[in-house]
């Protein structure tokens, strides 16, 4: 039987006498990648995503190398045919992997472009198995939870390893523990940090202590039962971030440590904040940026004059929030108006507009579903600005185009996105070219203009599944145009983009002819991709998708236009 190094060593090691299979990719170098593992307890929706980009950012700015990941439960192969009111917006990383929103918050607080590297499913993880299964890989065994499925996991944390050469690769695990769809991760885990060795694995279990009105204090027996399932699975979390509505006192604090073996000081409370980006120096004050290098001994990495101007940058940044002297009202229309996580990137990019411009952005959701010409003014009323934003289907689709007219006619600044985009293009030429009917062939499929149809290459297309017109894409800017201005006289942008339809090429000349100006078109085909009206203090929509790509340091131009259309206003 050969060795246990020579087993860790081969890829496929299938030999039927012995029972340790890990796959380690070639290249693998041990100890070069540590990793801190996120997982939450009690429930969802903690935030871990927010504490592990704030971490992260902490070792960003120590000069270290960090590459996220994050896994996900569902079966799903990616994110894109999921329901944003189920399960929040659909991020499109540049590659053009549909992915969890979760992926937004990584790229905006460590200021980076993610792949499809930095993102798995269960459904991915299955898939790649049993692709592998067909193909004889495993030939002689039969293929099982643990070693081969938790095998895959521990493959896809290396190879992001080696691929990034990152210091650490932060893991976040969706869900709770205790999900039966989650086990296997859990489980992949522990074998890593058995595998890899003691200071190799850092694990981070967030909770929520719960504070009921009634009893007026708070509680901690929930987040130590969770805490307990997770030590029953084999892991020992070695920091817990304890969430909660106000800050966690030091008893509920005492009683979790007692009862985790964790030191009182890596228990640590983690109050709602304002505004994300002040978590980060919520991490520090904490220490947890030293215990994080502490426990996977790499103090001597870190470069502390690099983080010294980094620190400083970020807190001339955050300390702008929340003293804006402006303040205006952003309505956003939309059929997901209820969740707030749908339009995630939108309320982003908005804030980061605001802190740049100095002003506090209120938004108004505007439901269209019962808007008409009649009605609209005062469906509009208060607002400074209107973004429609993107969305499928016919639903508030008149409504929409209701508001829109109503915005050109009244010189009320206007950000289109995606559907807003082609929204925009169908009031323009219902009302401006006198195209009678004129619509998308997504909400009336035989209309006598279909100034919006599908594009030739989903004409072909079976199936809903990542085969829309995903990721990023160059736009070509026209000079002399207020997109051109906005950014910054550039000739050539990048945005990501997700959408199935756009303007159909026949109908261009005609819509120029009468005033519209298509600023922004892909490079080598006719796909207008930004539209202006010249006559209106700002009236702009893109078949893209801005917010995607704005950073807290680096709002995104033509929310920043909106922002300060607005402030004039
Ligand atoms: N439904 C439109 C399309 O498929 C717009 C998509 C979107 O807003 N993301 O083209």
């Amino acid at each position: 039987m050969a060795d246990k190094k020579n087993l860790l060593a081969g890829t496929s090691d299938s030999s039927v006498e012995n029972e340790y299979f890990s796959p380690i990719p070639r290249g693998y170098q041990k100890g070069k990648t540590k990793y801190v593992i996120v997982m939450g307890t009690v429930m969802s929706g903690l935030g871990k995503g927010i504490f592990s980009s704030c971490l992260g950012k902490l070792m960003q700015d120590k000069g270290l190398k960090v590459a996220p990941i994050k896994l996900e439960g569902y079966l799903n192969i990616d994110s894109g045919t999921l329901n944003p009111f189920r399960h929040g917006e659909v991020f499109v990383l540049d590659d053009g992997m549909e992915c969890d929103m979760d992926l937004g918050t990584y790229e905006r607080m460590l200021e980076t472009n993610l792949s499809r590297d930095n993102f798995s499913t269960s459904g991915q993880i299955y898939r790649d198995v049993l692709d592998k299964e067909r193909h004889g890989d495993y030939l002689g065994r039969d293929v099982q939870m643990i070693p081969h499925v938790t095998g895959e996991v521990k493959l896809k944390l290396r190879n992001l390893a080696i691929k990034s050469e990152a210091d650490i690769v932060f893991v976040e695990i969706g869900g709770t523990v205790g999900d039966l769809e989650n086990a296997f991760y859990i489980e992949a885990m522990r074998e890593l940090a058995y595998e890899e060795g003691p200071n190799s694995c850092c694990f981070v279990a967030l909770t929520y202590i719960l504070e009921p009105e009634i009893l007026g204090e708070q509680k901690s027996k929930a987040a130590q039962l969770g805490i307990k399932q997770l030590m029953q699975s084999g892991i020992q979390p070695d920091i817990i971030a304890c969430r909660a509505a106000r800050t966690v006192d030091q008893k509920a604090r005492q009683k979790i440590s007692v009862y985790s073996n964790v030191p009182i000081d890596r228990v640590i409370s983690l109050a709602d904040s304002a505004s994300i980006y002040k978590i980060p120096a919520m991490l520090r004050d904490h220490g947890m940026d030293f215990e994080v290098l502490r426990l996977l001994h790499i103090e001597d990495r870190i470069d502390l004059r690099k983080e010294r101007t980094a620190w400083a940058t970020w807190c001339d940044f955050t300390d702008k929030i929340g003293k804006e002297t402006n303040e205006v009202t952003i309505g956003i229309t939309g059929k997901y108006t209820s969740v707030r996580d749908s339009y995630a990137s939108i309320i982003n990019a908005l804030e980061h507009a605001g802190i740049a411009c100095g002003c506090k952005i209120k938004i108004a959701w505007i439901e269209t579903s019962n808007i008409t010409d009649k009605n609209v003014a005062e469906h509009l009323k208060g607002v400074n600005g209107i973004i429609v934003p993107g969305g499928f289907g016919a639903r508030g689709t008149e409504g929409k185009i209701a508001c829109i007219k109503y915005i050109r006619e009244n010189n009320i600044p206007f950000l289109g996105i995606c559907l807003g985009f082609q929204m925009a293009v169908i009031e323009f030429a219902r009302n401006i070219c006198k195209l009678k009917d004129a619509n998308s062939t997504e909400i009336v499929p035989d209309g006598p203009n279909p100034v919006i149809d599908i594009l030739p290459e989903q004409k072909k297309i079976e199936g809903l599944g990542g085969n829309m017109r995903l990721g990023g894409h160059d736009i070509e800017i026209k000079p002399d145009t207020a997109a051109f201005k906005l950014f910054g006289n550039k000739t050539s942008v990048r945005m990501r983009f997700r959408h199935r339809y756009e303007v159909d090429p026949r109908y261009i000349e005609t819509l120029e002819k009468e005033g519209m100006v298509f600023s922004g078109k892909a490079p080598n085909q006719p796909i207008m991709q930004i539209l202006e009206l010249p006559n209106h203090p700002y009236f702009i929509a893109t078949q893209a998708h801005p917010s995607l790509t704005s950073r807290p340091l680096h709002p995104q131009p033509m929310f920043v236009g909106l922002v300060a259309a607005a402030m004039k206003r």
